[in-house]
């Protein structure tokens, strides 16, 4: 099949064409969440941007099939391979065991996701469930010479391998700008950049997991879950590999170590990475503290697809900074556009010469680097264009399939439906009319004003981000 969509290859540093291994077929990967704590919006603008591509690689008629681990053992609060087990210290803030926190982190990632409209990959697969397929990796690698014991783990040697520092011919300092949390040194290495595949005595003391191995009782490194996890339900060869920006080094770099030294062969092809979202004080971290979550958004009345939006406006390549004035007025322009589309009457036929042309400029918009608030430009020139309603509508449903914003769903059908654009004009007289009314405190015009719209039908309600309406 054409391949018309191009993005960003972190390991080749361009924007290149997307060809897979298997014509029409995609294997894909993701970087699941660990689940000690909720996910921050943060982690979640990775996953709506790793949605987006999913989507769009369907939409552009591959079969893809993608994987996501879900890091439930392992992932220590350095990425040097030092600090304690997320998931135990998560264990211990609850006083619940790993398992009951994992389930419960587990369960309220998917529950987040669904708000955002972000599918649920074909295998979603935790740590826990690979122990075999670790250990029969890390048993190979210690058999080629790859992997050694020293204090009681399994390290793998990057002294062995021509490369090891693949995404970037920068310096090593340059390329711990990305490490998460704090570094500490592990006297163990035998070089700086060699990292843990199997723990025993190290950090042993409170681990609750652990496991039967050829090398003592212990449990799994980070990077090794999700080499073995891809392999397992993907094979020998991968098409892409995603994550957030902050996984490139060591996890990703480590990844591509081990699994190449262990197949003897190039693994994956190519490897796209989310840039962060930020807060004032610098990138939204769950380790920090003080986290925003779905719930949080919800909880001030944002609908969950106004952040979608929020993230769809902005390239993946950027970073993000997170403020609440930007998304009120993501809110008021989903609000607006939702009603737009649910005023479309779907009577009548399409005309496909017209659908062919936006849909060419929807998917050209993603095929150049997934431009996703370029894609939305096309949906907004597309509702302005000189067409019927009907084609309109089929088209703003075509897009939401890669969108998935409902911009056509029960929602946007209640939203607008029945009220006419005349009705609406209205409507929003009134509103701006009662808005002055209470800044004079002529407070009796504004109640009248409400219950006028009453009459009608339309019910006003007041919110952080303005007064929305609604039919009664
Ligand atoms: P974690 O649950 O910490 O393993 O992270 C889950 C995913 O979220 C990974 O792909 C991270 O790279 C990504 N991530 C972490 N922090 C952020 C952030 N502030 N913005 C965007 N993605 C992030
Ligand atoms: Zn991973």
């Amino acid at each position: 099949m054409e391949n018309k969509l191009h993005f960003y290859n972190t390991l080749t540093r361009k924007v290149e064409q997307f060809v897979p291994n298997e014509d029409g077929k995609v294997a894909m990967y993701t970087c699941g969440p660990t689940v000690y704590h909720f996910a921050h919006i943060g982690n979640l603008r990775s996953y709506i941007m790793e949605d987006l591509l999913e989507k769009t690689l369907r939409y552009l008629g591959y079969d893809v099939k993608r994987v996501m681990n879900i890091t439930d053992v392992g992932h220590l609060s350095s990425d040097a391979d030092t600090g304690e087990d997320k998931m135990v210290a998560g264990a211990k803030r609850e006083h619940k065991t790993v398992m009951e926190i994992a389930k419960f982190y587990t369960d309220a990632f998917f529950a987040d996701c669904a708000k955002l409209n972000i599918k649920t990959p074909d295998v979603v697969e935790p740590a826990t469930n690979c122990i075999d397929d670790f250990i029969r990796v890390i048993t190979r690698l210690m058999e080629t010479g790859y992997a050694y014991e020293s204090g009681g783990n399994i390290y793998f040697d990057t002294s062995k391998l021509k490369e090891y520092y693949v995404f970037s011919s920068q310096s090593e300092k340059e390329l711990l700008v990305g490490v998460r949390d704090d570094v500490e040194e592990d006297e163990n290495k035998r070089n700086k950049s060699d990292f843990v595949l199997w723990f025993t005595k190290s950090k042993f003391e409170d681990q609750e997991l652990k496991w039967e191995s050829p090398w003592g009782m212990g449990y799994p490194g980070w990077h090794i879950e999700c080499s073995c996890i891809s392999m397992k339900h993907l094979g020998e060869y991968m098409d892409i590999h995603c994550g957030g920006v902050d996984n490139i080094f060591p996890h990703h770099t480590n990844e591509i170590a081990q699994s190449e030294a262990y197949l003897g062969h190039k693994w994956c092809n190519y490897w796209l990475h989310v840039h962060h979202l930020n807060d004032r004080s610098g990138k939204m971290s769950k380790s920090k503290g003080g986290i925003l979550t779905v719930t949080t958004l919800e909880e001030k009345g944002y609908d969950p697809m106004v952040y979608r939006l929020f993230c769809l406006q902005s390239h993946y390549r950027k970073p993000l900074e997170f403020s609440y004035d930007i998304l009120d007025n993501m809110s008021a322009a989903y609000d607006k556009l939702v009603k737009r589309i649910g005023s479309l009457n779907r009577e009548g036929s399409v005309d496909r010469a017209v659908f062919d042309e936006y849909r060419t400029r929807f998917e050209d918009a993603l095929c150049d680097d997934l431009n996703s608030a370029m894609a939305l430009t096309v949906l907004y020139d597309m509702l302005k264009a000189d067409t019927d309603d009907a084609t309109k509508f089929a088209l703003a449903e075509d897009f939401d399939r890669v969108l998935s914003l409902n911009l056509t769903s029960e929602r946007a059908a209640d939203a607008g439906s029945g009220v006419d654009a005349a009705l609406e004009q209205y409507i929003a007289e009134k509103i701006e009319e009662r808005k002055a009314a209470k800044k004079e405190k002529d407070f009796a015009r504004a109640d009248a004003i409400r219950n006028e719209l009453l009459e009608r039908g339309i019910v006003l309600e007041d919110t952080r981000e303005g007064v929305k309406w609604k039919k009664a």
